[in-house]
């Protein structure tokens, strides 16, 4: 099914483009032609975006689909009854430093704070990194922990973006993983790819493939012009060399509310061999009351989805819900 000429795409160094990052309103409405307020300072979770996520991006639009996830607003200072800072209450599923363990046969370890963008609906965006991020002597801890609950058989490597991290440091890390008998499956949340496409290098893609454990990548693609050729190219590349692709998609208001989007998004992610898996509503986080869409809309989006789409291409409609160990699927009746 690949349709993506290979020599059409050059293997780019994406340590380079990861420096290559935009960090300033002004900068931004330059490349873009548009006008921005910018004399104000929305918040203090900064305005990043990598120069690859700006190219898809159209110009001349202030309501680009893009550029509404990642520009800071004064929608943001808007304090909304509901929309709290911690809306997961992930901090109370967190035994010990370095993991959060809400779910039986799996655990997430939020291994970086980093992100390579700085999404404006994110629910970790005020998440208290620094009190959670793992030592060298805090691994050992987990790992006994790991230990200690044998249910445990699937790791999920998250954040930040555990795509963000070096080789070195990822690959450390699978190994230490890989060393457990009890798991199974590795799994990595990450939205680089639709940013940094060329982060799936072949170096790491080759080590992925080559782990004695299933390795799935869920990668986070929110709109189709979120996958371009570049995306497509890698994430063709790593499916064909044994990696499982998935996607989740989170409901945002004025980005992707409306079913023909998601359907596009959906055929997109298909040419690219990426199977849609969850949509997620979004999660009640302080500074994102404007991109909130209510359930009633929610469930007629997702009806008119299920008549466009083929069964499998359908996504999970979900919330996440701090008490309930998975994610509860949303009432369709
Ligand atoms: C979403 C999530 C998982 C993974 O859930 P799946 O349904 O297996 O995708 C695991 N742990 C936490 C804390 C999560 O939020
Ligand atoms: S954790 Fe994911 S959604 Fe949140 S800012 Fe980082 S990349 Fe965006």
């Amino acid at each position: 099914m690949s349709n993506v000429s290979n020599n059409l795409i050059v293997q780019k160094d994406w340590k380079q483009s990861f420096a290559n990052t935009v960090q300033d309103s002004q900068t931004l409405a330059d490349i873009l032609q548009i006008k921005l307020d910018t004399s104000q300072k929305f918040s203090n979770f900064p305005l990043k975006v990598p120069m690859n996520f700006v190219k898809k991006m159209q110009k001349g639009n202030p309501n680009d689909p893009l550029l509404l996830q990642i520009l800071p607003t004064f929608a943001e200072t808007i304090q909304v009854a509901g929309f709290v800072n911690d809306p997961l209450q992930e901090q109370s599923a967190n035994p010990t430093k370095g993991i959060i363990h809400k779910y039986q046969s799996r655990v997430l370890l939020p291994i970086t704070g980093a992100c390579m963008v700085n999404c404006r609906y994110c629910f970790r965006q005020h998440f208290d990194y620094h009190e959670n991020l793992p030592s060298q002597d805090d691994w050992q801890t987990m790992i006994d922990y790991i230990v200690k609950h044998a249910d445990v058989n699937e790791v999920i490597l998250s954040g930040g973006d555990p795509l963000s991290l070096s080789d070195r440091r990822l690959f450390d890390i699978l190994q230490k993983l890989e060393n457990l008998p009890q798991i199974k499956t590795i799994r990595l949340h990450t939205r680089v790819p639709m940013v940094i496409p060329e982060r799936l290098s072949i170096e790491l893609i080759e080590r992925l493939a080559s782990s004695r454990c299933q390795v799935v990548i869920v990668i986070h693609a929110n709109h189709p012009n979120e996958i371009d050729e570049e995306s497509c190219f890698y994430l063709q590349r790593a499916k064909n060399m044994g990696i499982t692709l998935l996607n989740q998609t989170v409901l945002l208001k004025n980005i992707n509310n409306h079913a023909d989007i998601l359907a596009k998004l959906n055929e997109k992610l298909w040419q690219a061999g990426v199977l849609p898996y969850y949509l997620h509503v979004l999660d009640k986080v302080a500074g994102a009351s404007h991109f909130y869409i209510d359930d009633d809309e929610a469930v007629n989006i997702y009806w008119q989805l299920l008549a466009k789409c083929s069964g499998y291409l359908v996504p999970k409609l979900v919330r996440e819900m701090p008490d309930k160990p998975f994610k509860t699927p949303i009432d369709l009746y």
